[in-house]
This record gives C-alpha cells, structure tokens and sequence, in this order.
C-alpha cells in the first residue's frame, strides 16, 4: 500500500467511524483526538492518545487469494475495549495480521497508547478496492466477476459487512481513549431499486414465436391467448402487467414511506435488452408521475454499455433530455461490472451515484459494505468521484441463482437488512418490476409482506 491507497482507507474508514472531516483532509482522525498509525513502530512513548496499527506485509494478499488457508475468526469482543458495551458479540474474519500470524494478544494497552495486531487498514482496501477482482480473471458467461470466486464466499463472510465492522471497533477504541469525543452516527435506512427491463412481455414478434414452442404443451388456446396479449400489450402498453406493476412497486414504497429509485432504459433491442421506447406516451407520462411522487428516476445502461463510453453516454443523454435535467444515478443491466472501467465511464459521463456492484449469482456484502462509499482505482492508483451504493440483494439472485425456498429467502433478506442496520448501513434491495405476478405471484406477496417488515426492524 502506498500513502496515497493509506489516505483513502483512512477517510473511508473515519466516514464510518463517525467522524466529522473534510473530504480532502488527509488525517481525519486528528478531528477525534486520538492519533491513528500505520506503522510497525509501536508508538508507546507518545503523550498524545494514539492508536497503532501494526501493518501485515503485501505478501499476504496473495497468499490470502491463493493459498486456500482457512482464515481465523475472531469474537469481535476479543477486539474491543475491555468493558465496551458489546451487545452483539459476532465472530468476524481477520484477514490480516501485523506481523503477518495471528496473533495473542490481538492488542496492547499501554496507558494512552493502543497497539492493535490486527490489519483493519489492509482489509479495509482488500474489500473496497475490489483487488480480487482486478487479479483474478475468473468471469462467467456474461463477463461478471462470479461471486463463488470472492474470498468473502470462500471464506464464509459474504453476509458481513467487515469493512463496517471493523471502523466500528476502531470507533470503540477512539471513545476508550477520547471518551469525550461523539461518533457522528449514521442513520441506518432501506432504500428499494427497481430495474425496468420490460414494460411487455414479448418485447418483439420472435420472442412471441419462441413463446409458442415453450407453450406447445398448453395447446392451441395458450398460443391464441399469447398473440392477443401480444397485439394487445403492443398497442396499448398502459394495460400491460409489467407496466402497471411499476405503479405497484410505486404504491408499496409510498405505503410503507420509503424511498424508490426507479432504473429505465434507453438502448435500441439487442439480444439482452428489450429495447422498449421511454418516449412513447404511455412510458412518458409514467416516469412523469414518478418524479411529481418525488422517486428518484436513474439509468438502466444496457447489457453492452460495460466497457463503451459512447454508448453510456448516449444513453443518459435520452433519458435526460426526456426528465428535462441530468440524472445521476446508473445501475448496470445484468449488473455488468467491469472494474475499474465501467465506473469509470460512469463518472466520465456524469454520473454521481451507481447502483451495480452486488454479485447476481449470490446475496450478501460483495465490498465488505452497505455504506455508499468512493471506489478505487486500482490502475491509476486514485480515489473515483462516483460514489458507489452497494446493492445486497436482488430478486433474482434469491429465486434464480440460489433457488431459494420463499420462506428462506425472506428470512436472508431480514437477517442482511438487520446486519445493514447494525453497522449504520443502507439495505438496498432490487426488486424487479416483473417480479410481482405471474410466475412470481408468490414472490411478489412476499415482497410486499416484508416491506412493513423491513421498517419495523428499522424502527427498533
Ligand atoms: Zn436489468
């Protein structure tokens, strides 16, 4: 790590932590009265309160990658504060020691001086800066990073937001030092997404013939009964199933007064994206309706936008000149992520805020966070202005990828939105507009059952 990748981990984490900094301030934990070092000097002699924090090597990290060694798992009440209220002692994975073992003690205490032997600076930039995912070239058939390949899947801690955890416990150690000084907490919340990748259910005539040789079996009525609703859903989209189930994703989130980002396209049909046109009335007055209800409008930049700025960039143009100003939020299609590139682009054309980094194939913390936070580099070695918002779980990735049973399902989602609220985290959800009916009868009850849920645990 070099000083610049220390400045970023140390502002990440200090967010985190709660402390009041300015965003270019490169030693924000000056503002909490307590020193923090990386380094392997322990700083014992000092008069000022300090914390050190004894730096593992760079060797680790690809020994961490590649060798398959279990990691050690920790109660995270052995690395806090003697006596700090600890009201939820969890097991958490060190990914790194100073020193590079293990080790007993996992701190020191010496008067105002703390030492703590376990790297949270390293794990913290292992996990944000998506280093992984930058050395392996593993991909599946749709060039994401797969997330069976993610040491946190490997290891067991995809359900974990440590990157959060761990500035909690250096918060612990700032107020055990400086108990006068007050984290400024961050107020946990939900936030729902909604990607539109169809407002039809056949989109084009040849996805309607498909569909007759899916249907063969129902007989002749289901093929009638599928070209009327073709012709129907054609001329008049207004009366389409995945159209009016926007109004009822709108409707849920107004109900339960939480807040919605609704994601649309602007691309021309390709074999992946269904090519509807946002201009057509009916799509136009919809998104109208959205903004005058104060939901949040972003794009849903299509399958090939991952690594072409042009076509990113065209995108957004269409969908702002339809919402009249600059949108600034963008999720991926198919959560297609090509690191650093595709945020790159992103930032390059405007944008503020993206929405596309979770893993589809599986729920969980895929940076080790549900903090909005700035990604890193790795190439050019600097902080990104975007601001990534962790997604954590899709609908998809619950019924399709990990053939979840309902019942398991909703029981992951409240156990990752409780461990969201823990660490002061948002819990975004993705819920697609054709996850309501049909198919998802059951799924979109669900849905709609757990949001009242979600807010109550919220509200705790
Ligand atoms: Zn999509």
């Amino acid at each position: 790590m070099n000083p610049i990748d220390l400045t970023y981990v140390l502002r990440e984490l200090a967010k985190r932590v709660g402390v009041n900094f300015k965003s270019d301030d490169s030693n924000p934990f000056k503002h909490t009265g307590v020193e923090v070092f990386y380094s392997t000097n322990n700083n014992n002699t000092i008069v000022q309160p300090s914390i050190t924090i004894i730096p593992s090597e760079n060797s680790c990290w690809d020994y961490l990658l590649f060798s398959n060694t279990k990691i050690e798992w920790v109660l995270k009440s052995d690395l806090i504060p003697p006596n700090h209220n600890d009201s939820d002692s969890i097991l958490l994975p060190i990914l790194f020691w100073g020193n590079n073992t293990p080790h007993i003690p996992k701190f020191i205490i010496n008067k105002n001086n703390i030492t703590l032997y376990y790297d949270l600076i390293a794990g913290t930039f292992f996990m944000l800066s998506r280093w992984e995912e930058s050395v392996q070239s593993f991909k599946d058939k749709h060039g994401r990073f797969p997330a069976e390949h993610s040491l946190a899947f490997k290891q067991g801690f995809l359900d974990i937001p440590i990157v959060d955890e761990y500035a909690l416990i250096l918060r612990s150690w700032i107020q055990y030092l400086n108990p006068n000084w007050k984290p400024l907490k961050r107020k946990p919340g939900i936030l729902l997404t909604h990607d539109i990748d169809h407002i039809v259910k056949y989109s084009s005539p040849l996805k309607l013939f498909k569909s007759f040789f899916t249907n063969y079996r129902f007989g002749k009525k289901s093929i009638i009964n599928n070209l009327k609703l073709y012709k129907n859903e054609c001329s008049n989209p207004d009366e389409a199933l995945y159209y009016k189930n926007i109004t009822e994703l709108a409707k849920l989130s107004i109900d339960n007064n939480l807040n919605s980002i609704f994601f649309f396209q602007t691309s021309k049909k390709s074999l992946y994206d269904s090519g509807y046109d946002i201009n057509i009335p009916a799509i136009q007055s919809l998104i109208v309706k959205l903004i005058e209800s104060g939901f949040t409008i972003g794009l849903h930049s299509s399958y090939f936008t991952m690594n072409n700025i042009n076509k990113i960039q065209s995108e957004k143009f269409l969908l702002d000149k339809l919402i009249g100003f600059q949108s600034i939020h963008c999720r991926q299609h198919f959560l297609r992520v090509q690191l650093p590139d595709t945020l790159r682009n992103q930032e390059e054309v405007g944008f503020l805020y993206d929405h596309s980094l979770g893993y589809p194939q599986h729920e969980g913390f895929r940076c080790g966070t549900c903090h909005p936070y700035h990604p890193y580099d790795l190439e050019k070695r600097k902080e990104l202005k975007i601001t990534v918002v962790p997604l954590i779980v899709m609908d998809n990735t619950l019924r399709n990828y990990r053939k979840l049973s309902i019942d398991n399902a909703e029981q992951q989602l409240l156990i990752l939105a409780n461990r969201s609220y823990q660490v002061e985290g948002t819990f975004t959800l993705l819920w697609h507009n054709t996850s309501l009916h049909g198919n998802w009868e059951q799924w979109g009850k669900m849905y709609s059952n757990i949001l009242p849920k979600l807010v109550m645990m919220l509200n705790k």
